[in-house]
């Protein structure tokens, strides 16, 4: 019996180095968040262009909930970068960050609502936003830090995000349509990363 097995694309790594690499340099020369959001958004865009980089294993979606695979951690929690991989229907529950944050979709599409906080703590929609292929959108607590985010695609949609800290470990929280806010932290998917510092090739 012949086995047809069909050959392995490669990820292209280097994509990802060069990305969080030129990302660090980004943070090193710029205080301001509104630089940084400037100078990551360029980056993430040409990344988020070019899908040929991500390593099956942090694309797979989950039958039921939305998924989030770590792909790179600053060495001092500067900032994360993540694969975000949406099944049909899914989507997170509103939700905030409490630090920078920037969404660069890289297949599929995916519908973004806003909200704010009223005085007293209500929750007020604002805009949605449908963000297709290649599209870059910002989140901080300076430029609006609360949204749902949905999977705006019939098959699965998969975004990078880079966060300014270590995402899955910041203490955030989740609201209630009522602007009840739960704390919550995020956490991983993933127990191991895309090998990015193999430069022996
Ligand atoms: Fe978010």
């Amino acid at each position: 019996m012949t086995l047809h097995v069909p050959l392995a694309v490669v990820p292209n790594l280097k994509r990802l180095h060069a990305f969080v690499s030129a990302l660090g340099e980004v943070i090193d020369r710029d205080r301001d968040e509104a630089d940084i959001l400037a100078g990551g958004h360029i980056l993430l865009a040409d990344v988020v262009a070019h899908d040929d980089w991500l390593p099956d294993a942090y694309a797979q979606p989950d039958p039921v909930h939305y998924r989030q695979y770590l792909l790179h951690c600053d060495s001092r929690e500067r900032f994360s970068v993540v694969s975000f991989v949406w099944g049909p229907g899914q989507a997170t529950p509103i939700h905030d960050h409490t630090v920078w944050g920037l969404v660069g979709v890289l297949r599929g599409a995916e519908r973004v609502e806003s909200f704010t906080r009223d005085a007293s703590g209500g929750l007020v929609a604002g805009p949605v936003e449908i963000l297709r292929t290649g599209q870059v959108d910002a989140v901080s607590p300076t430029v609006g830090d609360i949204h749902r985010v949905t999977n705006a695609d019939a098959g699965v949609s998969i975004s990078i995000h880079v966060y300014g800290g270590n995402i899955g470990a910041v203490r955030r929280a989740t609201y209630a349509a009522s602007g009840a806010a739960k704390p919550f932290i995020s956490g991983y998917a993933n127990a191991t990363l895309p090998n990015i510092w193999d430069r022996s090739k």
